[in-house]
């Protein structure tokens, strides 16, 4: 196997997401980023110039003096990460891949295109097959769901496998970063809960259907289940934190449903994948935890930590998830995702 590694581009790269794809692809197995685009705002200066750099590591030598470039479809690499605004990530993904490159979107754009994958990694592998139905040449796109969507799957999908999931209902605590940078105005959020995120409720109550649906080999059948989620902002600088109630259609033991959990593992764990979370699912039987300060960050912020399942008067069970926005909701996820099409040969 060859050990030259892959030239990406990160798209966005200095937004919020942006920094973080930066920051985990610094030192990749697999990829090498030699490319950094943004808006005309940034584009000509050099990447340290250009960014509000806010991670805790500092710029990597080799991205602090590359140029930014324009995110037009002449970039050195033949791998994209789009960290875009949603206001223009639409036709510049679409343009990247006709163009004949792979590109892996945070954005929500093209999620809902019947021939593009919504892709977790642990929960969906198979929707990749979407891939050889796109009409992209050699180029194609995959995304990635919603931050807040990505932890509560993680902890459903094993559930919906063995007992079949009949409804959800959750309620989100999310962090401000999840907002993209500057974000929410910090007089709007100290001493504040905002109880409105423009358009996530809607994401979470479609993108599981997708995602948890059938791939029959041409396109996705959706899940039926019924889901509803109300989300609020929190002063939270990283991590969501989601209540989450299910209705099942086996109704399981409580110890039966943290077997599924302690057990669960799917391609990335097989396979190895250098961003994979060796358990994708942490489990606490603290009554305190999950919390966000605590253990957004376990496992490289890769798995979701789990606890408080308990019985629902309305539901079967509730229980708490939380997970990392920015790592697994996002930079982390997506390269999840690349990782997985580069060992099944999609990124050739
Ligand atoms: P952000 O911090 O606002 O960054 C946006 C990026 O897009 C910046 O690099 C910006 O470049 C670039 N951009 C803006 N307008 C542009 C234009 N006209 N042409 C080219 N580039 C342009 O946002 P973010 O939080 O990183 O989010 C990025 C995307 O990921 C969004 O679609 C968001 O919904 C999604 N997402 C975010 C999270 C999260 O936790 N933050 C999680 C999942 C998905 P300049 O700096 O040059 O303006």
């Amino acid at each position: 196997m060859s050990t030259q590694k892959i030239k990406v581009g990160i798209l966005g790269a200095t937004g919020s997401v942006g920094q973080k794809f930066i920051q985990l692809l610094s030192d990749h197995p697999f990829f090498e980023i030699t490319e950094v685009a943004a808006s005309d705002r940034s584009a000509g200066k050099k990447y340290k110039d250009a960014v509000n750099w806010f991670l805790p590591t500092p710029i990597p030598d080799a991205i602090a003096n590359l140029t930014v470039k324009n995110c037009k479809p002449n970039l050195d690499c033949g791998v994209v990460f789009s960290g875009l605004d949603a206001n223009i990530a639409g036709e510049v993904e679409e343009a990247f891949a006709k163009n004949g490159y792979h590109v892996i979107s945070n954005s929500k754009n093209h999620r809902f295109d019947k021939d593009v994958p919504l892709l977790i990694p642990e929960v969906n592998p198979d929707h990749l097959g979407l891939i050889k139905v796109q009409n992209f040449g050699k180029g194609s796109i995959v995304t990635n769901p919603n931050c807040s969507t990505i932890g509560m799957l993680i902890a459903l999908k094993p559930l919906d496998d063995a007992f079949g999931i009949d409804q959800v209902n959750v309620v989100t605590m999310q962090a401000l970063s999840g907002a993209g940078y500057p974000g929410v105005s910090s007089l709007d959020i100290i001493d504040n809960v905002i109880p409105f995120i423009g358009g996530e409720e809607n994401k979470m109550e479609t993108e599981p259907l997708k995602i948890l649906g059938n791939f029959n080999g041409k396109e996705i059948e959706l899940s039926t289940f019924k889901i509803s989620a109300s989300c609020n902002r929190v002063a939270v600088v990283d991590g969501h934190l989601e209540s989450v109630q299910v209705k099942l259609k086996n109704k399981p033991s409580k110890e039966d449903i943290l077997s599924v959990w302690k057990n669960f593992k799917s391609e990335p764990q097989e396979y190895h994948l250098p961003l994979a979370p060796i358990q994708p699912i942490h489990y606490f039987f603290e009554d305190k935890y999950p919390q966000p300060r605590l253990h957004r960050d376990i496992d490289k912020g890769m798995a979701v930590a789990v606890g408080r399942l308990r019985d629902c008067n309305l539901f079967d069970y509730k229980f708490s998830v939380l997970s990392h926005n920015t790592v697994r909701g996002a930079a982390g996820g997506a390269i999840l995702c690349a990782e997985l099409m580069k060992v099944k040969g999609l990124l050739s």
